[in-house]
């Protein structure tokens, strides 16, 4: 017997604070939203400990609580969560029904697809990197440097993101560490010249990090070794930030979407729309620049309206 295929207004792509903000948006202009949540349901908030720059959180709030929140306001105005993976995806470029496959199993076809896949940030891949992480490790500055102010912190990293997050990091802590493996940055030659005129920066060249050294609580800092020299030393720091890159979620649309050089969806300026007429991206997923829980709950916004104007223009 023929499997029965369902056919959705809007199908949303991933379930962090992008996503789900497009569906409470689309469930309220009655586009009868269905989110698939992906393997990380709540998106990579849910890794982490303390929101404090999320909006109408006055004393803050833990990532998960947020993102629980997010996912209850969705479903109240009647958005579909579901758990389920895109394994893969038939976009229909004249403006027609898009297919989407989920979990290598089941067949959706949509009228509007948004893509909220999100972002990974990259790791160095230790074991005590891992458990320390919201213990004093983090791969957002942003986002975590505040918890460090008036103390001593290492940032991990040689490109541009490292070096804009270090001199963020110089302005609120006492002393900022940046580990830089090679004998030069890879970051452009403005931002070098920033960070070097940075008076609380200290650069260690040639320096790669073996391990996040702590009390089994908290980082109390990072054992370096400079690979010229084979000499270690231990930097005393309560935080430890890195910044080597994040990897945008997008494997699903190579060749079908386009992308930067790094994997980053490209939309219309100003805009949530991809290439393909009816298929929206919004979140980190589109965005190399900001990467924060407001500007992707933003994007998620303005897809959802994107995504009704769209439908409303075709009928
Ligand atoms: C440790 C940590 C702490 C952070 N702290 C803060 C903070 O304090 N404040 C702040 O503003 N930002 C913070 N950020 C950044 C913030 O989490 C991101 O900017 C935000 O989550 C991006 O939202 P998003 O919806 O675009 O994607 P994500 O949150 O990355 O969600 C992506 C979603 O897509 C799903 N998915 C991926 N592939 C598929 C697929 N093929 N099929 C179905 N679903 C899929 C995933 O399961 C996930 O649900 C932090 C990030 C990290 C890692």
């Amino acid at each position: 017997m023929q499997q029965e295929i369902e056919h959705i207004h809007c199908l949303i792509i991933g379930s962090g604070p992008a996503g789900y903000t497009a569906a409470i948006y689309a469930a309220r202009a009655d586009m009868k939203p269905v989110v698939y949540t992906g393997i990380v349901p709540g998106g990579q908030l849910t890794q982490t400990t303390e929101v404090d720059n999320f909006p109408g959180y006055p004393q803050g709030i833990t990532g998960p609580v947020m993102m629980e929140d997010l996912r209850v306001q969705a479903e109240r105005f009647g958005t579909q969560v579901r758990f389920g993976y895109a394994t893969k995806v038939d976009f229909s470029t004249d403006g027609g029904i898009h297919t989407v496959e989920i979990d290598g199993n089941k067949t959706v076809t949509a009228d509007t697809v948004i893509i909220a896949t999100g972002a990974t940030a990259k790791w160095l891949g230790l074991p005590s990197e891992e458990k320390y992480n919201g213990f004093g490790v983090s791969a957002c500055a942003v986002c975590d440097g505040f918890f460090f102010k008036g103390q001593d912190v290492a940032i991990v990293g040689a490109g541009d993101t490292a070096a804009e997050e270090a001199t963020y990091l110089a302005k609120l802590c006492n002393k900022v560490h940046m580990l830089v493996r090679r004998d030069e940055f890879r970051a452009s030659k403005a931002m070098v010249h920033r960070v070097l005129n940075t008076p609380n920066i200290e650069v260690h060249y040639n320096s790669e990090t073996e391990e996040i050294v702590g009390d089994g609580q908290v980082v109390t800092g990072v054992k370096v070794k400079n690979n010229e020299t084979n000499e270690s030393k231990v930097l005393d720091v309560t935080g430890f930030f890195v910044a080597i890159g994040h990897k945008p979620n997008t494997e699903l649309f190579n060749g079908i979407l386009d992308m930067d050089e790094t994997g980053y969806l490209i939309t219309k300026p100003n805009a949530t729309a991809t290439n393909i007429p009816g298929v929206f991206a919004c979140g980190d997923v589109q965005d190399n620049i900001y990467r924060q829980a407001i500007t992707a709950a933003g994007t998620g916004c303005m897809a959802a309206l994107e995504a009704e104007r769209y439908l409303a223009s075709k009928i």
